[in-house]
């Protein structure tokens, strides 16, 4: 299971920092928390509510589908191409693969059928599949592998976010950290630096149990 933002395309790009743009925007034009506040504000509610989204949520009474419905319904067009080389990585992958991402689903599919790899994918779960608790939540990982019918010590999980690795690792995945450098971490199976490290190393092991 491979995440979406910033693992299947370049980290840096643009996207997220337009989305970012949309949620300081809501909190300063919604919310009317000062600009120059809507930094550490964000800081605290992820510090004591998990995410920017829970904090809003308990804290703020937002309503989670037209928060993220402003968030994230923004064109992404000029920032995404296709991308037939993932696209090809991905089917010579020998394993069923599905994207895990804390996006919404709008996101999710936006960014896919911009990098026209959406049919690489055996199923995209997203933030409203796993009940809006997202990784490294335990429970969205039960979730997932609720939904996908597969046993973690099956699972090979991909993300560029660390915490969610660690978290994936813990849950018994083989758990693969893409940093864009190389290092060593002993909380996660594999640092890779780029995707098309994954065909060597699940080539090499030719462990067809793998999902
Ligand atoms: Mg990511």
């Amino acid at each position: 299971m491979l995440d979406l933002d910033e693992t299947l395309y370049p980290r840096g790009n643009g996207v997220l920092e337009r989305i970012d743009s949309r949620i300081n925007a809501y909190l300063r034009d919604r919310i009317g928390i000062p600009a120059a506040e809507v930094d550490a504000v964000r800081r605290e509610l992820r510090d004591a509510h998990g995410t920017t989204l829970c904090g809003l949520e308990r804290r703020h009474r937002v309503d989670v589908d037209e928060y993220l419905a402003h968030v994230h319904h923004v064109d992404l067009s000029d920032l995404l191409a296709p991308a037939p080389e993932l696209g090809a990585l991905l089917g010579r992958l020998p394993l069923r693969k599905v994207v895990f991402t804390n996006a919404p689903r709008f996101h999710a599919d936006q960014v896919l059928r911009l990098l026209d790899v959406a049919d690489a994918f055996e199923s995209v779960l997203a933030l409203e599949d796993f009940g809006y608790r997202p990784k490294p939540d335990p429970d969205a990982y039960h979730a997932v592998l609720g939904r996908i019918g597969a046993e973690s010590g099956r699972c090979v999980f991909v993300d560029d976010t660390r915490r969610n690795v660690v978290a994936a690792h813990r849950h018994g995945m083989r758990a693969v950290w893409i940093t864009g450098e190389r290092r060593d971490d002993p909380e996660v199976h594999h640092v890779i630096e780029a995707l098309d490290e994954l065909e060597e190393l699940l080539g090499v092991r030719r462990d067809a149990s793998l999902e």
